[in-house]
Order: structure tokens, then sequence, then C-alpha cells
């Protein structure tokens, strides 16, 4: 058991990342500060022993002195050694001082050893950690055996008096604020990094899920959406559900006569088209290049077609691309979920409802294999005629002002 403890004390994995060793340091090291300046204050508050104020203050220089140079941009090399060089002083340096003249075992002096003792765990590795553990422990065994053996050696250095009990517990309450510091710091930390680690978690999930062009829904998730909405309907949790396939017309064309990037315009366009145009719980997926499907949650196919009706008049009067003077329209396609059925056989029936539309001539929206469409209105309108769109001839920045996105 010895054995595979000293094993793990060598061999273990401790704190690898380079950033996070020199954020314990940086912690620790403000920790001892706060509390060696707290101790020089107390001790000439005390009218202690010139000897102890004057280690206090030289403990205090040094530790200001490598706050400075651990501060600057070092290699890890040159890191390592400022971290050496703390722990060493730390344990086998100050902590010896500090007991002789701060007031021996009755002073508050060993409570330093908590913090070089941590100290040594955090920063140091391996073989340089058992050695530094050991040297400290020999530096605390000689001046613990030489406090013992010359009782009075120690108080004719301090002479502490009535202020033994006084010294202990503020000390105490030095190294209690010093560690509280430290703790709070690292708390604060690893809240940092938490909050870091769900915002990549977020970005990871919309990479995953989300078409980088449009910002809409990928392929992916309409999959997840479709089949999850079926689940709903086949429980009763939901009514219903329809889906719109929507495709731009003759797009070939429009990037071979406008180019590529104005193509993308227009893809990008009608995506925050179908946004603005759909409720907040519609989901808008790009299906494939210019092809999006939209699932409405709750709609029959009536209100669906109506929807898409509106988007396709909004299309054609909207100018998708600064770069383009005619006019884009789209088809559409649109079906309903019916029980029993699956998420690939709903796609295909919109599939076959958008050909149709192509097949008829484009620039229309089909249902119910080309069946004639249903009296229409805008969707928020309360004539029974599909109102004619007020912005047609204006450039899509003025058509879009209230867009979500
Ligand atoms: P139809 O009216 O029958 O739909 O004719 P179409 O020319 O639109 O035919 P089709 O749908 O087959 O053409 C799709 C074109 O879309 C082909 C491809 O070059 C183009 N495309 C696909 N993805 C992108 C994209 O991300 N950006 C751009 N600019 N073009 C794309
Ligand atoms: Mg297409
Ligand atoms: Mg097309």
């Amino acid at each position: 058991m010895i054995k595979d403890f000293l094993y793990e004390l060598i061999h273990g994995d401790r704190i690898k990342d380079a950033h996070l060793k020199r954020e314990f340091f940086t912690l620790l090291l403000n920790a001892t500060i706060v509390t060696a300046a707290a101790t020089i204050l107390f001790s000439i508050g005390l009218k202690k022993h010139f000897y102890c104020i004057f280690t206090y203050f030289v403990l205090f220089i040094f530790l200001s002195i490598l706050h400075y140079v651990g501060n600057k941009d070092t290699s890890i090399k040159i890191q390592k050694r400022i971290y050496v060089s703390y722990c060493f002083f730390m344990g086998i340096v100050f902590f010896p001082l500090i007991y002789l003249f701060g007031g021996g075992i009755e002073s508050g002096a060993p409570l330093f050893l908590i913090i070089s003792t941590l100290s040594i765990f955090l920063l140091l590795d391996n073989l340089l950690l058992v050695v530094m553990l050991v040297l400290q422990f020999l530096a605390t065994l000689i001046i613990g055996s030489a406090d013992y053996a010359n009782e009075g050696f120690i108080n004719s250095f301090t002479s502490l008096g009535d202020f033994t009990y006084l010294d202990i517990s503020l000390n105490a309450v030095f190294i209690g604020i010093g560690v509280g510091v430290f703790l709070r710091k690292l708390t604060s930390f690893f809240e940092e990094n938490q909050k870091k680690a769900t915002l990549l978690l977020k970005q990871i999930e919309d990479a995953s899920t989300k078409d980088p062009l449009t910002g809409a829904y990928n392929r992916r998730y309409l999959m997840e959406a479709l089949n999850r909405h079926i689940a709903k309907v086949d429980s009763g949790e939901l009514r219903s559900f329809s889906i719109l396939m929507f495709d731009i017309d003759h797009f070939k064309n429009i990037n071979d006569t406008y180019g590529h990037l104005a193509g993308d315009d227009c893809i990008k366009n009608l995506a925050l088209i179908l946004n603005n145009l759909l409720r907040d719980f519609d989901i808008v997926t790009r299906y494939g290049g210019e092809e999006f499907v939209c699932v409405l949650p709750t709609a029959d196919d009536t209100s669906a077609f109506r929807r898409a009706e509106q988007i396709r008049i909004t299309v054609e009067s909207t100018q998708l691309s600064e770069d383009i003077d005619i006019k884009v329209t789209v088809s559409g396609g649109v079906a309903m979920y019916i029980p029993g059925t699956t998420a690939d056989q709903l796609l295909n029936e919109a599939d076959s409802n958008l050909y149709l539309a192509k097949k008829q001539g484009r620039n229309q929206i089909c249902w119910r294999d080309g069946e004639a469409p249903p009296p229409c209105y805008v969707a928020y309108g309360n004539t029974d005629t599909i109102k004619p769109v007020q912005n047609a001839g204006r450039r899509f920045s003025d058509a879009t002002q209230s867009l979500r996105f």
C-alpha cells in the first residue's frame, strides 16, 4: 500500500495544464501576500521583536518580487523555476525563520505550513514534489527538536507573554483569510471555465444542427424534428402538424447569370423571409442547396397552404439580392402528417407536390396531389383573396426591416 502511495505520489496525474498551474500559482501568491501584509501590521501592533517584523517584511518583499516576475510572459521552464523557488522559500526558508522569530509553536507560524504544503502539491510534480516534501519535513523536524531541546531559546527572541493566545488566533484568522481568498478565486476560476464550456457546447450543438450559410437548421435536425412531432401526434400530445417544402425556381440560371455570391444572397434572404413569416415555434430547415423544409406544429394542410402562399407572394415581390434585378420566385409543396405514415413518406408527399408545382409552371404552391387550392388570404388578413403585397419592388432590406434573427 505504501508502495502504491509512493508510486502515485511520484507518477500520479496532477495538474498537467500549464495555464491552470499558473492560475493556481497566482492564487497562492495573492493569498500569501495578503497574509504576510496582515501579519506585518499585526506584529507592529503587538510591538513584536524587530527580527519578527523584519522576517515578515522580507517575506512580503520576496513574494512581491515573485508576483512581478511570475506575471511576466515567461517560458514554461522559467515558470517552473519560479514555482520551485516559491515552494522552497515558503516551506524551507521562511517557515523556520518565522517559527524562530515569530514566537515558535505558540505563535501562528506553523499554520504557514498549510500553505507551503498546498503549494508543493499544486505546483510541483514527480520527484521534485517528493524531494521538496522531504526537505520541508526535515526542516520542520530540525526546528521542532531544536525548540524542544532548548526551551526558552526561542522565547528569548520573542517573549510573547500574554499575547500568545492572541498571536495564534490572529495568525489563524490571517491564514483563514488567505485560504478564503484562494478558494474564492478558485471557485470563480472554475465558474468561468464552466461558462466557457457551456458556450462551447452550445457552439458545437449549433454546428451540428445548423447550416452555416443561413443559420437555419440542417437536414439532420429536420429528421429529428419530424420524428419528434410524429411521436407527439401519435401520443395525442399534438393535434396535427404539416410541412412546407420550397425550392427556388430556375436557380441554376440565377447562379449562371448573376454569380454564385448573388445566389448565396438569395438563399440567405429566403431563410430570413421564412423565419419572419412563420411563427416562433415553427422550424425552418435548409433541406438542400436552395430547398427549404419548414415544420409547422398544430397546422393542418389548409392553414399550411395559406402560409406557403403568403411566403411565395412575399418572395416574388421582394428583391432577394442587391445584384439581381429580376424577380426570384419559389415553388412549394404542402403535406400534412397522417398518423401511421413515416417521416420519409411525409417528405415524399411534399416533394411530389413541389414537383407538380414546378411542372405546372413554377411560382406556385401545390397540395393534395394537385387538388384546387383552398380559399386563400394572407395569414393575418381578413379577406378571402390573397392580399396583394404592398412592398412589391422594394429592396430586400426595406422589406425585411422587422425580420427576426
Ligand atoms: P428548378 O426551377 O427546376 O428548381 O430549377 P433549378 O435551376 O433551381 O434547378 P435545381 O433546383 O436542380 O438547381 C439547384 C442549383 O442550386 C444547382 C446548384 O448549382 C445551386 N446551388 C446549390 N447549393 C448552392 C449554394 O449554396 N449557393 C449557390 N449560390 N448555389 C447553390
Ligand atoms: Mg433544387
Ligand atoms: Mg430550384
